[in-house]
């Protein structure tokens, strides 16, 4: 049985759950929108030169684009809505990384190494495994991604006391932390500004541009936190931190 602290945290994060996804799903439907008329306005154009092929064949990829985008967005939505029920697990983040840890080396590729280093004295926290594995490995894919020619990325997971809050994380509290690290290409500012935002990437057709958004709200549903430091040319670090269920700590 979870003790009290952990009980009212419980249900401090399914309230706070809903505004997650009431956020989202506001911003969601915001870019649906913008698809929407891309897609119009494409087939639109398609119409109005309907004597040109090749003009025709370029509007008509550009809606297919948008749509391509609409389902995407749509079965993120799904993925989200589908886990209203979170399997919430109080445990230690230690025990979930290594049990995961070959879907990290395997996420990351034959060219990169995962060296993993657990902290000794990380506090318990509540978690979703299946969330929490899936943004680890999202936030290893992309440490991969930014070091196309190999290198190292250091997971690693710390304990945080926050004595006092700052912008970016309230306190006091003490947090479990697990941070991905790499030395990679890094971000600008302006990149590093949009990182959230649904459907920007720099990688071109290879990337989706919703793995940033959906670590965040993976970290957000179960009340956990994400931090970004990163430099262009220098690298890369996130920290996913959740707030610890031991009250002596
Ligand atoms: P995608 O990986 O499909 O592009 P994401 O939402 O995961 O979508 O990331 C958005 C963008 O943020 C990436 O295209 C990249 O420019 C930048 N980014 C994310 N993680 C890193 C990282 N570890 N190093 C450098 N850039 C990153």
């Amino acid at each position: 049985p979870l003790g009290a602290r952990a009980a009212a945290q419980q249900r401090e994060r399914a309230t706070h759950r809903l505004a997650v996804l009431g956020e989202m799903t506001g911003g969601i439907a915001h870019d649906f929108r913008n698809l929407l008329a891309a897609i119009g306005s494409g087939l639109r154009l398609a119409e109005i030169r309907a004597e040109e092929p090749e003009s025709v064949r370029t509007y008509i990829a550009a809606a297919r684009q948008g749509l391509d985008r609409g389902i995407e967005l749509t079965s993120l939505v799904l993925a989200f809505a589908k886990h209203q029920e979170l399997e919430i697990h109080a445990g230690n983040l230690n025990e979930f990384l290594r049990s995961f840890e070959p879907f990290l080396r395997y996420g990351a590729g034959p060219d990169v190494r995962v060296k993993l280093e657990l902290g000794s004295d990380i506090p318990n926290c509540l978690i979703d495994p299946a969330l929490f594995d899936s943004a680890v490995l999202n936030l290893v894919m992309n440490a991969r991604d930014a070091m196309p020619s190999g290198g190292e990325i250091r997971v690693t997971t710390e304990r945080l006391v926050q004595t006092a809050p700052t912008p970016d994380l309230p306190g006091p509290e003490t947090y479990a932390c697990v941070r991905v690290k790499d030395d990679g290409c890094g971000m600008a500012p302006e990149v590093l500004r949009k990182v959230f935002d649904p459907f920007f990437t720099t990688k071109g057709e290879k990337g989706t541009g919703i793995g940033m958004l959906q670590v965040q709200a993976l970290a957000q549903m179960v009340g956990g936190r994400i931090r970004i430091k990163s430099e262009r040319g220098i690298g890369t670090t996130v920290d996913l931190l959740f707030p610890s269920i031991q009250a002596d700590l």
